[in-house]
């Protein structure tokens, strides 16, 4: 049986006789392994169709066991993600969190509009494309079933207007926002991960989900700001989904 599948390259790999074994995320069937004979150096539609940044509509056979690409053929290439460091290291960075995160044969087809908008933004995008990668991340997480708590502390249940003027406290361990008297409480613990950071964390991840992805292509963070909320993110996705993707790079930062 033949079926057609708009998607994205997340990996690829060599096998036996010639052949690549390319992992796709596709809008309909999710994650996707196909084995392919098509010369990755050839000029081919097809061939230009399998490299990295590049949204294609693929042609894939399906046998009883496996799937094999016959052909492709590009909607949109992002090629000027790789004319670009830091554009190319977060774009990197978004594909091998997509890779983590999805199961393959579980279609996840809103994650997978939110991954074209991305891949669309840090093309064009004109300062650094960091904050992007947070927003994405950050917007992936309701999309995922694991979206923090931010409405009420995650402990007691306390409202956030109740312990307004202190600081608002994230607690990774507990999933969201934490007010002071269970933070002392839980501090004690040997393995919790709150942090305190000098700005409203409630109010930077209302802000990332709230607004479209395209809002964040002009947003530069304060650094303080920036290395806080990339700490946050990289110790939750590696909690809730075991995709961190954040903390091996951050030392590329400046
Ligand atoms: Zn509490």
């Amino acid at each position: 049986m033949i079926i057609t599948a708009e998607g994205i390259v997340l990996r690829q790999r060599k096998i036996a006789n010639n052949r690549r074994m390319i992992v796709l995320f596709t809008k309909k069937y999710g994650k996707l392994s196909a084995g392919t004979s098509v010369n990755e150096k050839s000029r081919s539609r097809a061939a230009l169709a399998l490299r990295p940044f590049t949204y294609a509509e693929y042609d894939i056979f399906k046998g009883r066991e496996s799937y094999s690409i016959n052909s492709a053929q590009v909607n949109r290439s992002f090629y000027s993600i790789g004319e670009d460091i830091d554009r190319f290291m977060n774009a990197s960075a978004f594909i091998e969190y997509l890779d983590k995160v999805l199961e393959e044969g579980e279609p996840s087809p809103k994650l997978f509009d939110l991954s074209l908008e991305f891949l669309q933004s840090v093309s064009e995008a004109k300062k650094s494309t960091d904050t992007l990668l947070y927003a994405f991340i950050v917007k992936s997480f309701r999309l995922l079933g694991v979206a923090p708590e931010l409405s009420c502390c995650v402990n007691c249940g306390k409202a956030p207007e109740l312990f307004a003027g202190k600081s608002r406290m994230f607690s990774v361990s507990g999933g969201g926002l934490i007010c002071p008297e269970c933070a002392a409480e839980e501090k004690s613990a040997t393995d919790s991960l709150i942090y305190n950071p000098p700005f409203d964390i409630i109010d930077v991840f209302r802000y990332f989900d709230a607004k479209p992805l395209k809002t964040f292509e002009k947003v530069d963070l304060r650094a303080e700001v920036r290395g806080e909320v990339r700490e946050i993110l990289s110790k939750y996705t590696d909690r809730y989904l075991g995709a961190d993707v954040l903390s091996r790079s951050a030392g590329l930062e400046v």
